[in-house]
C-alpha cells in the first residue's frame, strides 16, 4: 500500500507539472500575443428587435494565433486573470474597439453604444480610472456611447468596493451592465444599492426558450425586475425566431445574437454598418 500510495504521488505530481508548464507556456505566449498584435477584436451587434435597428456593439476578444489559429476568449480569459495579464488585455480591448468605434463614427456610419467586458481586478486598480480618461482623451471617444459589463459574481466578491468604483464610473457618464444575470450569486438587496444601468439575461435561459417553463419563468422574472428597478433589459445568445418574438412579448426588446448577426471582425462589422 505505502509503494502504490508513492506511485499515486508520482503520478499526481508529474500530472500537475504537465499542468504547470502548459500553463507557463501558454502564459509566455499570451503576453507575446499582447505585445505583438496578435488579438483581435470582433463586434457582435445588439438590435432593438422592434425596428432591427442597431444599439450597439460588444467587443469580444480572440486570439490569433500562429499555430492554432482563432483561439475563443473562454481559452485564455481565466489564465489571463490568473496571471493578471488580463490587466494589459483588456486595456488593449479598449483601446482598439475605442479607435475603431470613432473611425466609424468619422465616416459617418452609426455603430451606437460601445460595450466593453470589464474584469472587476482591472477596475479594483488604481491606475483605472487615469488610464480610461486617458484613451478617451487619445481615440476621442466619448464617454456617453460607453457601457462596461461586469459578471455579477465579480462584483459580489467585494461588494462594497464594487459600489464605490462602479458609482465613479457612473459619475463620469460609463453605463454599467450586468452581464450574465442569474446565473450568479447576486443579492437583490445589493443590486439596489448598485448604480447599474442594464441586465444582461445569460444566454443559458435563453437557449431553451419559449420551450422550457423555467426558463420561462426565470425570463420574465428578471424583465419584470428591470422594469421595477427601470433597467434596461438586453438578451444575449438569442438564435431562434421564437425566441425573439417570445422575449419581445415579455418586453425585452434590446438582443444580441446569432439570430441577427455572430461577431465580426471589424473589416465585416464596417460592411454590416454599410449596409
Ligand atoms: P460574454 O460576455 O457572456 O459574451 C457572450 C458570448 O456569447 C460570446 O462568446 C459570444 O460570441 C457568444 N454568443 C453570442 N451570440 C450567441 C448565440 O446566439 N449563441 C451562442 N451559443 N453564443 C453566442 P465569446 O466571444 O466566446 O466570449 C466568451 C466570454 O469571454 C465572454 O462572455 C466574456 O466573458 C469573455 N470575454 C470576451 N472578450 C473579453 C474581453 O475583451 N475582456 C474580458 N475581460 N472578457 C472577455
Ligand atoms: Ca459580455
Ligand atoms: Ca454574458
Ligand atoms: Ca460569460
Amino acid at each position: 500500500a505505502k509503494e502504490e500510495g508513492r506511485n499515486n504521488y508520482q503520478f499526481y505530481s508529474s500530472k500537475m507539472m504537465n499542468i504547470a508548464l502548459k500553463k507557463a507556456t501558454m502564459e509566455k505566449e499570451l503576453r507575446r500575443a499582447i505585445e505583438e498584435n496578435e488579438l483581435l477584436v470582433y463586434y457582435q451587434p445588439q438590435i432593438d428587435a422592434r425596428n432591427r435597428s442597431l444599439v450597439g456593439v460588444e467587443a469580444l476578444v480572440r486570439w490569433d494565433h500562429p499555430e492554432k489559429g482563432l483561439v475563443p476568449p473562454d481559452a485564455f480569459i481565466p489564465l489571463a486573470e490568473e496571471t493578471g495579464l488580463i490587466k494589459d488585455l483588456d486595456h488593449y480591448v479598449m483601446c482598439q474597439a475605442m479607435s475603431d468605434m470613432v473611425e466609424w463614427q468619422q465616416m459617418g456610419l452609426a455603430p451606437g453604444i460601445l460595450s466593453l467586458n470589464l474584469s472587476i481586478s482591472q477596475l479594483m486598480k488604481n491606475d483605472f480610472f487615469f488610464k480610461l480618461q486617458k484613451t478617451l482623451l487619445e481615440t476621442g471617444f466619448k464617454v456617453k456611447w460607453l457601457t462596461f459589463e461586469i459578471t455579477e459574481n465579480q462584483v459580489m466578491l467585494n461588494p462594497k468596493r464594487s459600489i464605490k468604483k462602479l458609482t465613479m464610473l457612473n459619475q463620469m457618464g460609463v453605463k454599467i451592465s450586468i452581464d450574465d444575470f442569474g446565473t450568479g450569486y447576486s443579492s437583490l438587496a445589493y443590486l439596489k444599492r448598485f448604480p447599474v444601468d442594464k441586465l444582461k439575461i445569460d444566454k443559458s435561459f435563453i437557449h431553451d426558450l419559449p420551450y422550457n417553463a423555467e426558463d420561462c419563468a426565470i425570463t420574465n422574472a428578471v424583465i419584470a425586475l428591470a422594469e421595477s428597478l427601470q433597467l434596461e433589459i438586453i438578451a444575449e445568445g438569442v438564435e431562434q425566431r421564437d425566441q425573439v418574438r417570445y422575449l419581445l412579448e415579455q418586453g425585452c426588446y434590446i438582443i444580441q445574437g446569432y439570430h441577427y448577426s455572430r461577431p465580426l471582425p471589424k473589416k465585416e462589422m464596417t460592411e454590416y454598418l454599410q449596409r
